[in-house]
C-alpha cells in the first residue's frame, strides 16, 4: 500500500513541487520500493564514477577504450534490469524484495571484470569490492554476506591468477598475492561485522517487541478498569468529549446515563468483598452483552457506571437498560450465592448540543438521585 504522501500541491513552490513529482515517478510513492530504488541509484552513482575514471584511464592510454565501452554497457544493462525489476514491482514476488543478494553478486562480477581490464589502475578496484559488501550488509542476512564474500574471493582469486599468467607485467603475481590476502582480510572483517550487525538488529527487534507489549499494557492500564475490564472514567470522559465534538460538527446526538447498583454495601457486608467483586464483574459482563454494540459502558467508580448511547432516537433511550434490568432480575450473578440478584437505579439525559459534557453528567446524576429517592430499581429520564 502506498504510504509515501504525494508531492506537495502548493503552487507557491513550483521547483519543489516538480522535484517531488519527479521523485514520485522515478522512485514510486511506496516507501519500501523507494528505499530499494534509492539504494540502487546510490550504488549506480558509485558505478558511474568508476566508469568515468575508467574513461579517463582510456583517454590517458592506460586502459583500452573498447574494454571500457563494453564494461560501461554491461553496467548500464545491469542497472536498468534491476531498476525495471523493482520499479515494476516484480521484486515483491521474491523472498528478498530488496534483491540485495542478486545486486551484490552482479556488482562483484562486474568489478571483477573491471579488475581484469583496468591494467595499471586495477588495485583501485579492490576498495570497491569492499564497498559493495558494506552496502549489502545492511540489507542481507549473515549467510548471504558470507556467500558473497566467498564468491568474491573465488572469482577475484581466479581473475588474479589468470591475469598474472596472461599479463605478468601489469599483474605481477607477488603483488596479486598481497592484494588477495588484503582483500580476504577485509572481506572477512566485513563478514564478521555483518554478524555483529545482525545480532544488534535482533536485539533491537526483541526490545521493540517488548516495548510494544509494555505500551499496550500501559494503554490497557490507562484506559481500562482492572476489575471489570470496562473503559475507565478517564476513557469515558475522552469518549464523551469526542461525541460532543462530533455533535458540534453536525453529528447525531446521544444519551448519557448514570447507573448505580442498589444497596451494594449490603452485598459486601452480607456475603463479603469477593462476592461484591464478582457481582460488579457479572453486571459489567451482562451489560455489555445486553446493550447495543454501539452503546458504551464504563466504570465511573465504585458501583457506579456511566453509559454513552449514541444515535438513540428521543423517546426510547431506556429500552436497553430495561432489558438489562429484566435479565438481572432472574440471573444468579454469583454461583456461590445463587439467591443474590442485582438491582440498580439509572438516570438518563440527552446531551444538548454545545453544552459542556460535565453539565450532561450532572443532569444524569440528578436523574439517578431522583430514581434512588423514588424507591430505587428504576430509571428516570431528565
Ligand atoms: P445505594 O442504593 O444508595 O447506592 O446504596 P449502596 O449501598 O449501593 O451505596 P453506598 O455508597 O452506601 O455503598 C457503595 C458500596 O460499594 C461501598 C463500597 O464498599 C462498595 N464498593 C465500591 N467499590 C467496590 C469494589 O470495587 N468492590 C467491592 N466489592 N465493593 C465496592
Ligand atoms: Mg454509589
Ligand atoms: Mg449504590
Amino acid at each position: 500500500m502506498p504510504t509515501h504522501l504525494a508531492a506537495p500541491a502548493a503552487p507557491a513552490a513550483p521547483a519543489r513541487y516538480w522535484l517531488g513529482r519527479l521523485s514520485d515517478v522515478v522512485l514510486t510513492t511506496d516507501d519500501k520500493q523507494r528505499r530499494c530504488l534509492t539504494v540502487l541509484l546510490l550504488a549506480s552513482l558509485v558505478k558511474a564514477i568508476s566508469v568515468a575514471l575508467l574513461a579517463f584511464g582510456a583517454m590517458s592510454g592506460m586502459v583500452r577504450a573498447h574494454d571500457v565501452t563494453m564494461v560501461g554497457l554491461l553496467l548500464l544493462v545491469t542497472i536498468a534490469g534491476f531498476y525495471v525489476a523493482i520499479r515494476s514491482g516484480w521484486n515483491r514476488r521474491c523472498a528478498d524484495p530488496t534483491l540485495s543478494f542478486a545486486q551484490t553478486i552482479a556488482a562483484q562480477t562486474l568489478i571483477a571484470a573491471v579488475y581484469a581490464i583496468s591494467g595499471p589502475m586495477h588495485p583501485a578496484a579492490l576498495s570497491v569490492f569492499a564497498l559493495v559488501l558494506v552496502f549489502g550488509m545492511f540489507s542481507m542476512r549473515v549467510e548471504a554476506v558470507r556467500t558473497v564474500c566467498l564468491y568474491t574471493l573465488v572469482l577475484v582469486g581466479s581473475v588474479m591468477a589468470w591475469r598474472a599468467r596472461t599479463d605478468p607485467h601489469l599483474y605481477p603475481a607477488r603483488l596479486e598475492i598481497i592484494y588477495f590476502v588484503l582483500l580476504a582480510t577485509v572481506l572477512g572483517m566485513i563478514s564478521h561485522l555483518s554478524a555483529q550487525l545482525m545480532g544488534m538488529r535482533q536485539r533491537l527487534k526483541t526490545q521493540k517487541a517488548a516495548l510494544e507489549n509494555a505500551l499496550a499494557r500501559i494503554q490497557q492500564i490507562a484506559t481500562r478498569d482492572e476489575l471489570t475490564g470496562l473503559p475507565n472514567r478517564r476513557n469515558m470522559m475522552d469518549q464523551l468529549h469526542e461525541h460532543a465534538l462530533r455533535r458540534a460538527r453536525g453529528g447525531s446526538s446521544f444519551y448519557v446515563a448514570m447507573v448505580d447498583l442498589d444497596h451494594f454495601k449490603e452485598v459486601n457486608d452480607t456475603y463479603g468483598h469477593a462476592v461484591g467483586d464478582d457481582t460488579l464483574r457479572a453486571f459489567a459482563c451482562q451489560a455489555q452483552s445486553v446493550l447495543r454494540n454501539t452503546d458504551i459502558i464504563g466504570r465511573w467508580g465504585g458501583e457506579e457506571f456511566l453509559l454513552l448511547l449514541p444515535e438513540t432516537p428521543p423517546g426510547e433511550p431506556t429500552v436497553g437498560i430495561e432489558r438489562l434490568r429484566a435479565r438481572l432480575a432472574t440471573l444468579a450473578v454469583c454461583p456461590a450465592v445463587p439467591e443474590l440478584r442485582v438491582r440498580f437505579s439509572a438516570g438518563f439525559t440527552r446531551y444538548r448540543e454545545g453544552e459542556p459534557v460535565d453539565l450532561a453528567i450532572e443532569r444524569a446524576d440528578r436523574a439517578l438521585y431522583e430514581s434512588k429517592a423514588g424507591g430505587r430499581n428504576r430509571t428516570v429520564v431528565l
